[in-house]
């Protein structure tokens, strides 16, 4: 048993779905089959039997509208008018109480013998249990005269008719079982075509990787559709992160070489004859250190990147008060830069974040701002209060952004201007991480910018959880 249904499971679904529809279609057909032709069975033989009953009717009745002092000549002088009663089929004969045979009509069966039969008193009985025909025998009183008829029946119409039945029948069955098999496997096939090509899809991945189109034409809006359509967004999903994953790392391995070749270089001048020239060897260390801090400062934040804020609490927290803590910071870096600071009415707004997220996020634009502006930078932090968010707007009169780089500036490692960017201190991950924080919080960001005119960024926070 275990070993049968091991089998089964083994074969393909092609395989057991033509199996199962065929002997599902064979079984109802069959069981239909035998139904109908035991019922057919049944009618055609009381068919028969009518017609036995209605000769033996039509012979007593004969008999008993002759009247009571008819003779066995007189009888055998109506043969002809006997004949047209008893079916071409049918053979009947005419015995006295000995069972001597007076008269016979037709000539096709033979009789049982009189002495096996059981003789009724009066009326006639049939005898139903051969298969080859159907015998009668009837009582006759005639004034003195007492006498049988017996009458052969043979089934040989009935017996070929059912023979004819069954053949056809058989036939069908075959028939149909070839064909519903055939219908199945054909079925399968084209049902199972999309799952097929799904598969192939999920083996070139396998070895290719996202090399290969992850399209499958498949149009139907059905289950397999459904799957097909879940599976492709879950593949463009991976893919997606992937690539970015491969770009993360380029870019990352990219940006860390660039201050590692530049110490190094440093590090081999002043290790062949650099370090005997203090203007050269000063120079050497403070670049060397500059590229450190560069790389200290890069690795963080690549480190933050991956970590994102994801934190399950979120307190409410005072935002004015932190971003009042964020500008007496930058101001100790940047003491000549004009920061205007626009209070709110109210000088408590809360938003559910963490300090950290909120500090960060305000320090990087700001820092962005002041990064970007011809010294000294001027820069402004106003409130926007709406129903259901609070609206931070920080913006700054630096060289501005054109329109076609806008959209590329919250990507990983994207920078206007490399270069410059890079004299600056920016690693090109500031903005990745503003969006990501935002996005943690259920918020937004927004910038409107012109070139060399300003900025400005603004961060749309939910005032709900
Ligand atoms: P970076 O560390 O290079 O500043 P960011 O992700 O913070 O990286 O910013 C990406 C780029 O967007 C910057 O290199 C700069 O070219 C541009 N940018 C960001 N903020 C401003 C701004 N306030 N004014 C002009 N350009 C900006």
């Amino acid at each position: 048993m275990k070993r049968w249904k091991h089998s089964i499971a083994s074969q393909s679904l092609k395989k057991k779905w033509a199996i199962s529809s065929g002997a599902v279609i064979f079984m109802s057909f069959a069981v239909m089959s035998i139904i109908l032709y035991i019922a057919l069975k049944g009618w055609l033989y009381q068919q028969e039997e009518q017609e036995v009953n209605r000769t033996m009717h039509d012979l007593t009745s004969f008999f008993e509208s002759q009247g009571p002092y008819l003779t066995v000549q007189d009888i055998q002088s109506n043969k002809g008018l006997m004949t047209s009663i008893v079916d071409k089929d049918q053979t009947v004969r005419l015995l006295n109480s000995d069972g001597i045979e007076l008269l016979q009509i037709n000539n096709t069966s033979t009789f049982p013998a009189f002495d096996n039969i059981d003789l009724p008193d009066n009326g006639y009985s049939l005898d139903t249990d051969k298969s080859s025909s159907i015998s009668a025998i009837g009582n006759i009183q005639l004034g003195e005269f007492i006498g049988y008829v017996q009458l052969e029946h043979p089934l040989k119409g009935f017996q070929s008719m059912m023979t004819y039945i069954i053949t056809a029948m058989l036939m069908f069955s075959v028939c149909s079982l070839l064909l519903s098999g055939w219908i199945g496997y054909m079925l399968a096939t084209y049902l199972l075509r999309p799952l097929q090509n799904l598969k192939s899809s999920m083996d070139d991945v396998a070895a290719h990787g996202f090399e290969k189109d992850l399209a499958i034409a498949y149009d139907a809006k059905d289950e397999v559709g459904e799957l097909i359509a879940v599976y492709e967004t879950m593949m463009r999903k991976l893919k997606s992160s992937f690539e970015q994953q491969q770009q993360f790392m380029a870019d990352a391995s990219h940006e860390l070489r660039t201050p590692i070749q530049v110490v190094e270089g440093h590090l081999a001048l002043l290790n062949r004859w650099g370090k005997d020239d203090p203007v050269i060897l000063k120079e050497s260390l403070e670049i060397s250190l500059r590229e450190v801090n560069q790389m200290k400062t890069l690795i963080d934040e690549m480190l933050e990147l991956a970590r994102g804020e994801q934190m399950k609490e979120r307190p409410p927290t005072n935002i004015v008060k932190l971003t009042k803590d964020v500008i007496e910071e930058i101001m100790q870096v940047h003491p000549f830069v004009n920061i205007n600071h626009v209070l709110p009415v109210q000088e408590v707004i809360n938003v559910h974040i963490t300090s950290n997220a909120y500090q960060q996020i305000i320090r990087n634009i700001l820092t962005n701002a002041i990064r970007y502006s011809k010294e000294p930078a001027h820069v402004s932090i106003s409130y926007e209060s709406k129903l259901e968010e609070i609206i931070v707007h920080i913006q700054d009169q630096g060289i501005g952004i054109s329109p076609s780089d806008v959209s590329k500036i919250f990507d990983r490692f994207y920078r206007v201007d490399s270069a410059r960017s890079r004299d600056l201190g920016g690693s090109g991950l500031g903005l990745s991480i503003v969006k990501l924080l935002m996005e943690n919080v259920g918020g937004s960001i927004i910038v409107q910018s012109e070139k060399d005119k300003g900025s400005t960024f603004s961060m749309v926070f939910p005032l709900t959880k």
